[in-house]
């Protein structure tokens, strides 16, 4: 039986997205025992299902989404697909966006995946040449470019979720993980009913904090961006974004944007900072704190340029991040088993990242590789 979800841009709270996520799950009970449990259908957890069901087509795979597919970061992101972790380069990455686009491929995600490269912006050391001259606590000019691209995240969800199902995994929505006892193999709670897993992956992101074993090792915030109307050849050109190349400040404040079909350039910025994950629960983009910082912004993006000046918002909304220590992702096993794994706090930088870990945790759950060790003890 089909069930038929409301699109991302449903989520009033966090306002809404310019992209919708055109994924429908089938109902199904949990099942009582499965090889491989994902829990979280963000892109760390979809990437991962796709990818273990892609090596190893046997095993019973199940995804558990609290919500629905993409209703937490990877619905409200910006679609930046970026090299580098928000810490930098770290021992054994490699190279992200080659093994991020590879494994789309291999998967056949069809996500308007485009890496022109990104362009990082500041207030000192511009280029002579640089194309973009905004006003924005100085002259804000292109700096230096770096490997990077864009994806439309709506299509990387519902081509994740769709791979993922097309090759035999189980995807649940509505299916918060209530609980996971740690005995001899894990077992999780789902509305009261019990799943023995071989192996879990925890993708649970900015919530579930005690779950994932983060609560007070990860600090959960939330940002915002805006999204123009379409604009005119002319405009972007005298914006300077005739490449269609992201970019993002490397002095403060931040700022990050990216073109999107029809001429339209997102803005983000911002952080909300949040004492406990839960506030995400009842947190609107119309009250407080979010709306002050979404109504700053706009006003920012309007001052950066005169092509600007008079330019309409058609979409305003906002979503978690998770920030760890020392801004590295988490990507290690569970501190009391070491058949469970968490990923995820890329601190802003989760796009190519997410994926890219994913299949990394499937061939780790597997017995295929092993984990980095990012994330061991001074
Ligand atoms: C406004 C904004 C702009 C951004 N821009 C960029 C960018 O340009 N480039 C970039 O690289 N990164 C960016 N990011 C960050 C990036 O979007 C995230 O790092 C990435 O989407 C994280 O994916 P994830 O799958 O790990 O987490 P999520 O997408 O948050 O997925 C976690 C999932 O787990 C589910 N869940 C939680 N608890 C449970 C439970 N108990 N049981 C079952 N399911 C549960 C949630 O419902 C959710 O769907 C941005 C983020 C935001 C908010």
């Amino acid at each position: 039986m089909g069930a038929t979800l409301p699109p991302i841009g449903a989520t009033p709270r966090w306002g809404l997205p310019p992209w919708t996520v055109d994924f429908h799950s089938e109902q199904h009970a949990p099942p009582e025992e499965t090889d491989f449990a994902v829990v979280g259908g963000g892109f760390t957890g979809l990437a991962a299902a796709a990818w273990l069901r892609h090596l190893e087509p046997h095993k019973r795979v199940t995804l558990f989404e609290a919500s629905r597919i993409g209703a937490c970061s990877s619905g409200h992101t910006g679609g930046m697909a970026l090299a580098e972790t928000a810490a930098g380069d770290l021992p054994g990455l490699g190279d992200v966006l080659s093994g991020f686009s590879n494994i789309l491929r291999d998967l056949q995600v069809d996500c308007d995946l485009t890496l022109p490269g990104a362009l990082e912006i500041g207030r000192s050391g511009v280029l002579p040449n640089s194309p973009i001259a905004w006003n924005d606590c100085g002259t804000l000019g292109i700096t230096r470019e770096v490997p990077g691209g864009t994806i439309d995240p709506g299509k990387m969800l519902s081509g994740l979720a769709q791979a993922a199902i097309k090759r035999g995994a189980l995807i649940l929505e509505n299916a918060p993980v209530e609980n996971l006892s740690l005995d001899k193999s894990p077992v999780l709670q789902i509305a009261g009913r019990l799943v023995r897993a071989g192996c879990v992956l925890l993708a649970t992101n900015a919530e579930s904090l005690e779950l994932s074993g983060l609560a007070g090792l990860a600090a959960p915030k939330f940002t915002m961006a805006v999204a123009t109307g379409p604009l005119s050849p002319e405009q972007i050109s005298s914006l300077g974004l005739s490449s269609g190349k992201p970019f993002y400040t490397v002095d403060l404040p931040y700022l990050w944007g990216r073109m999107l079909h029809e001429n339209r350039v997102i803005f983000g910025s911002g952080l909300v900072h949040l004492e406990d994950w839960r506030e995400l629960l009842t947190l609107d983009v119309a009250e407080g704190q979010a709306a002050e910082l979404l109504a700053s912004l706009e006003q920012r993006v309007h001052k950066l340029h005169p092509a600007l000046r008079n330019v309409q918002m058609s979409h305003l909304w906002g979503g978690p991040i998770l920030i760890a220590d020392k801004w590295q992702p988490v990507f290690r096993r569970h501190a009391e088993h070491r058949d469970v794994i968490v990923l995820g706090a890329y601190s802003g930088h989760g796009v190519a990242q997410s994926v890219y870990l994913g299949a990394w945790a499937a061939e780790a759950m597997l017995g295929r590789t092993e984990l980095p060790d990012w994330n061991l003890p001074d």
